[in-house]
């Protein structure tokens, strides 16, 4: 296959819409190697997930009307801080959030972790599971940061942590977790974890990236203190987020980005800076970002039974048909079976992930992830603990316009990849 996928656009031309292929009606079609088109299965909905058309839709009626939030007594810009300060609310409602929680507005994930990472305490201790995605793993630094070798058992992991916290020195405490492994899809035992977190007196930083586009999301009944989450992943465009959550140590620090609008007065050397999310939020926000991703939320909070439902059809289809794959390691966090949403990785046997990943889409039309994830130290142990050989794999994620026939598709590649050989 003559592909190079590390190749970089380097003239204007690379950028025009030619290369973006039509759209038919619903479908997106993919070209294939032989030159005949296909429907997209597209199966890497965990990296993002395409935007649904109900949030296509009202972005496009808002466009036209964008302007600066907070700052305008213009129409556009009285239109523009409405949209923007009722989705505070509506990401508040989209995560149960108690009255007293701040929802304050970031790029993704990443942003929301580092943001509170810069907020923390003097001195807070952070316990931190090792196989959490990067953007839940590195924004807490010193030597009060606690990485707990993720056991294989949910209950092992609960008293990981709580031996963990047992071993932190005085003063306030964060345990960092990620509803859903974006590596496998299992579930980790939020709500026990945070009980635990509790009798010691920590915090809890909920990483819902992979867990807000498939299950409902309650801070108060898991009992969490803040959550993260990218509307990317939620079927919005990129480059808006939240971090939604208990205000004071946010209210308490240093402004994430100095600048206009989270200022409040500003004489010569002095600055008296907002206190409520805006202090985060400096400079001309993503206000179409925000409003497609209250959009998001609204739409998905319609329908979580199907969404649920959905997956998990399509799931148990998926890991039938990938049984019948010969050599095909599926990973896994725990030894047990545990509830989880509509992800997997595996490793084939003597297949490089890479190559396989561009032969599923050159030849089949499949997108799917390969590589380590954002998640290296997960991945690699993962594929040890199944006894496989590696330091990559591939991943597979399911989502709302996944249907049975990508799935057979997926399936059926696979077993015609590994029949004729690498
Ligand atoms: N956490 C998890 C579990 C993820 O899967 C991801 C992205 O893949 C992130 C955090 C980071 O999300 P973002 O890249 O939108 O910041």
């Amino acid at each position: 296959l003559a592909l190079d996928r590390t190749e970089t656009p380097e003239t204007s031309e690379t950028l025009a819409a030619q290369d973006i292929p039509a759209v038919a009606g619903a479908e997106l079609r993919v070209p294939l190697v032989t030159g005949e088109s296909i429907g997209y299965a597209n199966l890497d909905h965990a990296a993002s997930a395409p935007c649904l058309s109900a949030v296509r839709d009202a972005v496009d009626e808002f466009l036209p009307w964008y302007a600066s939030v907070h700052r305008g007594a213009g129409f556009a810009s009285q239109v523009s801080t409405k949209l923007y300060e009722r989705t505070r609310g509506i990401l508040r409602e989209f995560v149960d959030a108690r009255a007293t929680d701040t929802v304050v507005f970031t790029r993704n994930t990443t942003d929301s972790f580092n943001l509170l990472a810069r907020s923390l305490p003097k001195n807070t201790s952070v316990v931190v599971f090792d196989t959490e995605h990067h953007a839940a793993l590195l924004p807490w630094r010193g030597p009060n940061v606690r990485r707990v070798q993720t056991p294989r058992t949910r209950l092992a992991a609960v008293s990981a942590v709580d031996s963990a916290l047992a071993e932190c020195p005085e003063g306030p405490r964060l345990v960092v977790l990620t509803g859903a492994s974006n590596v496998t899809g299992e579930l980790l035992p939020v709500k026990e974890i945070a009980a635990v977190a509790r009798r010691h007196g920590a915090r809890i930083a909920l990483d819902a990236a992979q867990l807000s586009p498939h299950r409902k999301v309650s801070l108060r009944e898991l009992d969490v203190d803040y959550v993260a989450f990218s509307g990317h992943k939620l079927y919005a465009p990129f480059g808006a987020g939240a971090l939604v959550g208990r205000a004071d140590w946010l209210r308490a620090a240093q402004p994430y980005l100095a600048g206009g609008g989270a200022t409040k007065i500003v004489t010569g050397d002095a600055v008296v800076w907002n206190n409520g999310p805006e202090r985060h939020e400096a400079g001309s926000p993503n206000t179409v970002g925000v409003y497609a991703l209250g959009v998001a939320c609204q739409t998905l909070s319609k329908q979580w039974d199907e969404i649920v439902e959905h997956e998990a059809v399509l799931l148990d289809r998926l890991r039938k048909g990938l049984a019948a794959v010969p050599g095909l390691t599926e990973l896994s966090l725990f030894d047990a079976p545990v509830d989880r949403v509509g992800t997997l990785s595996f490793v084939l046997d003597g297949f490089e992930p890479g190559w396989v990943a561009a032969v599923l889409s050159a030849e089949y039309g499949i997108g799917v992830r390969d590589g380590a994830f954002c998640a290296h130290i997960a991945t690699k142990r993962l594929i040890g603990e199944a006894g496989a050989a590696g330091q990559q794999a591939l991943r597979v994620s399911l989502g709302l316009g996944t249907t049975e026939e990508h799935v057979d598709r997926l399936a059926l590649a696979l077993r015609q990849i590994v029949a004729r050989g690498a």
